[in-house]
């Protein structure tokens, strides 16, 4: 039922974005796996909640992105009464006669992403969950009844070019990039009912990016999620649009983000960034600026209302320039933590381990290791995850299967490296690599489920087996509060389940996978 007839400018996304994966920021990587035969609405129950709403229905919480749309209308000249940021299931209330254009932020549509393509070939098939809510959004009743236009920007936004799917899916206009005058002056051509372009490609400069140009949010995103960085710099092939310059945010102006956000009550922060050790630096070889990492770390701490801190990402090798660095920074985000390990506190930053093939971080990330030389990576990896683990810090770390030209020699050297890796605690995730959108190696061919061969099966069978073996304990106790419940799950259930699993999958993908899921079980 519309509440009256509609708001101007309705601004959402899925329903896999606007959740807050019951508080758990690692699990939205979830919502890139196929849905299998289960139905939305148990997912939306268990995987991925709505969003609290506020007392009038609009978002409590949404993505960053979003939010930085809503603050860009709200400066320049639309109210706030004229812009509703909301749930998809609450579209019914805010589209009606008045809403000229509904603005939809898109992280994955098509399940093009890293994940997406990984894990849904794995899990037996299918679109993702995040292909599929987005469908769901994008055809919904209220958008077809009152036809208002339709602009899909965010990061995945280019999915939709690449596939060719805007038209069928009744997007007026594809809005790459976040350069903030077009994107004002599309949402005011589609507020005045002039025709729109089909796609716009707004790529704003680094250094805008981080400015005046950009507003700070009205309202708190989810996971309290405010910018530190954006780009990076290392030059990294595979990677988008994260190739450019860095550039920081001032901390002022994160601090005031952190301010609209606990006023808002959410009490955790999440730090968005590529490289939370690389804040300030202004080195060439990205050495980091310690007093500059300490001093935000612990502004946003201090804040008043801060209960926990979350950094999205990090990378490795100014991990091993300063130790001292990494144990100070934990011992403030240890008091201030997201995650268990057990019972035990613990911090989490993901991080890119990609390859320990010197040849293929010589050819496509020679600068992800700076100041050190591609040769020394895996003596970097392993040097980094002991200090980190030394400071209750367990990394999330990525590996990438089937780059261009990569060889089973390749593989085996990754393969070392995870030996190396044996002993530390962290969480791996293997993710077939995907020619991204504005990447050097856009037009390169991505890897497929099909064309695995034994050797990188092995790789994704010997990362799950140390996620289960580090994680699977964790997992339950926090689930599961009755020991004798607890041990039949975990020597009853679970092994059960895989062999269960093992006969389909086996049926699927072959013998490795059966093979996988037994040895999985049995970590
Ligand atoms: S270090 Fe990470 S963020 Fe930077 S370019 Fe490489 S992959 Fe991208």
């Amino acid at each position: 039922m519309t509440l009256g007839s509609g708001v101007k400018v309705v601004l959402t996304a899925s329903a896999t974005e606007m959740s807050d994966y019951f508080n758990n920021p690692f699990v939205a990587f979830v919502a890139g796996f196929a849905k299998g035969p289960f139905p939305s609405w148990f997912l939306r129950r268990v995987i991925y909640p709505p969003i609290e709403r506020d007392y009038d229905r609009r978002a409590k919480y949404a993505p960053y992105g979003l939010r930085k749309v809503e603050a860009l209308l709200l400066g320049n000249g639309f109210s706030e009464s004229e812009v509703a940021v909301v749930h998809p299931t609450d579209l019914d209330a805010f589209i009606g006669s008045n809403t000229k254009v509904v603005g939809i932020s898109s992280m994955d549509p098509t399940g093009m992403g890293y994940v997406s393509k990984t894990y849904s070939s794995l899990v037996g098939g299918g679109e993702s969950m995040n292909a599929i809510e987005f469908q769901r959004l994008i055809r919904h009743r209220s958008i077809r009844t009152f036809k208002p236009k339709v602009v899909v920007g965010g990061f995945g936004s280019w999915q939709l070019e690449r596939k060719k799917v805007a038209d069928s899916y009744g997007v007026d206009c594809v809005l790459i990039g976040g350069e903030t005058e077009t994107i004002v002056d599309i949402f005011r051509r589609a507020v005045n009912g002039e025709r729109l372009p089909r796609v716009v490609r707004a790529e704003i400069s680094r250094e805008d990016s981080a400015q005046e140009s950009v507003p700070l949010i009205r309202h708190a995103a989810i996971h309290g999620a405010v910018e530190i960085s954006k780009g990076c710099g290392r030059n990294c092939q595979f990677c988008t649009p994260t190739m450019q310059r860095k550039v920081d945010v001032p901390l002022d102006r994160i601090m005031k983000e952190v301010e609209i956000t606990t006023t808002e009550r959410s009490s955790s922060i999440t730090l968005v960034t590529e490289d939370l050790f690389l804040y300030g630096a202004k080195s060439k070889q990205f050495t980091p600026n310690k007093k500059a990492v300490l001093k935000l770390v612990k502004s946003v701490a201090d804040h008043p209302g801060v209960e926990g801190i979350q950094p999205s990402h990090m990378s490795l090798a100014p991990v091993v320039c300063n130790p001292g660095m990494v144990k100070e920074v934990a011992e403030v985000l240890i008091e201030h933590n997201w995650y268990f390990h057990g019972k035990k506190a613990i911090v989490t930053s993901e991080t890119g381990v990609e390859t320990g093939s010197v040849r293929l971080m010589r050819k496509y990330m020679a600068g992800k290791m700076l100041p050190y030389k591609p040769d020394q990576w895996r003596e970097i990896v392993a040097q980094a995850f002991g200090i980190l683990n030394d400071n209750d810090w367990y990394p999330l770390a990525t590996l990438i299967v089937g780059l261009p030209e990569e060889s089973e020699e390749d593989v085996a050297e990754t393969l070392e490296l995870m030996d190396d890796l044996r002993d530390f605690n962290a969480f791996y995730v293997p993710l077939f690599f995907v020619p991204l959108e504005n990447c050097l190696l856009m037009h390169k061919k991505g890897a497929e489920i099909d064309s695995l061969s034994k050797i990188r099966w092995e790789l994704f069978i010997r990362c799950w087996e140390y996620n289960v073996r580090i994680w699977r304990d964790t997992f339950l106790e926090h689930r599961i509060r009755n020991p004798r419940i607890f041990n039949a799950v975990k020597t009853i259930l679970i092994p059960f389940a895989a062999k269960t699993a093992g006969i389909y999958y086996g049926l699927k993908h072959g013998e490795q996978m059966r093979q996988a899921l037994w040895k999985m079980a049995t970590a």
